[in-house]
């Protein structure tokens, strides 16, 4: 009996390996962000030559109509689905509506599209912010749905686990391959820089960057500095999005990251040591610190032979010389391109 559920479990693992290969049609959706572009550089750098893109103004995602007929007439093979409405702390509390109306209609589009026109394989990305708040550390893939929401993103999150949850069901109901996975805390070259809407790591980066040029005495920080997060550099996660492309045929979703996080506190401490800034940090702790922790038990990837190669210092040092080649200062006013 053991040997016959073993059997059957090859043949299935077998059924749905997919034939990822230099030539074959792959849609990179949101080739323009920070995740798009890194998987972009990463195919590239592998040899992966059949790659398609649209832009948002190009492909409105959150059109059905246009999102399938965009599939009826590439049909592509292979799918990143790195396209979605993302922001920081305050961008997904102000802009909530926005955080769950784009995110379910682009997910929704692409995940149904992909299912009629027989995409072979999709990659969707989650998120660690869609953990409960207040799950054990580190926080394993099981812990999903397992308990309350961080209040500051909780639509963001609901939209998300909407779409992990979608790429399970197609896949019991319909056989389709849909893999999702959780990153971490992402940064890295082409990162939003905006201080509105962008997350904490490239806000703070930027704003050391701009008090040493004017001369600030202090460089206000948000909340206590106490929480703690763990951060990725994007072209690990570019090549962790590959690495299960061609290895992980499961519905179960999983963690990316490095398993290891700092404080707040410590980040800015680095960040600034990194930019050379020699003014104060003031604590602004009238503004909310998220949620408390959020490391990622990282022991599926690393049991598949996965983990991440770039140090925070090492990433820390590459985003900064790409954030003085491609504009400084000015990357604050808007979103790069
Ligand atoms: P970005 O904001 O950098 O990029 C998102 C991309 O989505 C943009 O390039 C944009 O295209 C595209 N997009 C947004 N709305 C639409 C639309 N209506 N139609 C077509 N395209 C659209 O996000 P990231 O690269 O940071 O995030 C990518 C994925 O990674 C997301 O799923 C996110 O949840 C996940 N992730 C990100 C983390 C992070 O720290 N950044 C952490 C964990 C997960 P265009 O530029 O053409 O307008």
């Amino acid at each position: 009996m053991k040997k016959l559920l073993l059997g059957l479990t090859i043949l299935i693992g077998l059924s749905l390996q997919a034939d990822f290969s230099l030539t074959s049609k792959i849609y990179v959706a949101g080739h323009n962000g920070l995740v798009g572009r890194a998987i972009m550089k990463e195919l590239e750098s592998q040899g992966y030559c059949n790659i398609i893109t649209r832009s948002s103004r190009e492909l409105d995602l959150r059109n059905q109509q246009s999102v399938n007929d965009f599939f009826a007439q590439e049909k592509p093979k292979f799918v990143f689905l790195a396209a979605a409405k993302v922001g920081g702390i305050k961008a997904n509390w102000d802009f909530q509506a926005d955080a769950i109306y784009d995110n379910l209609m682009i997910q929704c589009n692409i995940l149904h599209a992909s299912y009629v026109h027989k995409v072979e394989k999709l990659l969707f990305l989650g998120s660690s912010c869609i953990y409960p708040r207040d799950c054990p550390q580190p926080i394993k893939e099981e812990y999903l749905l397992s308990g309350p929401l961080e209040e500051t993103n909780k639509s963001y999150a609901v939209a998300k686990i909407s779409g992990l949850q979608m790429c399970q069901a197609y896949n019991y109901q319909y056989g389709t391959n849909f893999i999702s996975c959780m990153p971490t805390n992402l940064y890295g070259p082409h990162d939003n820089f905006n201080l509105q809407t962008s997350h904490v790591l490239p806000a703070l980066l930027a704003k050391f960057v701009k008090a040493k040029q004017e001369n600030l005495p202090i460089v206000p920080v948000w909340g206590t500095g106490a929480a703690y997060r763990e951060f990725l550099y994007v072209d690990d996660l570019a090549q962790a999005c590959l690495f299960l492309m061609k290895n992980y045929n499961k519905s179960e979703t999983v963690n990316v990251g490095t398993g290891v996080d700092l404080t707040i506190a410590d980040l800015a401490q680095t960040i600034k040591d990194t930019v050379g800034y020699a003014g104060e940090i003031i604590w602004d702790i009238t503004k909310s610190d998220g949620t408390p922790k959020k490391q990622l038990d990282v022991s599926v990837m690393a049991q598949m032979g996965w983990q991440a190669k770039t140090t925070l210092a090492q990433g820390l040092e590459k985003t900064l010389a790409w954030f003085h080649a491609n504009g400084g200062l000015r990357l604050i006013q808007g979103r790069n391109g």
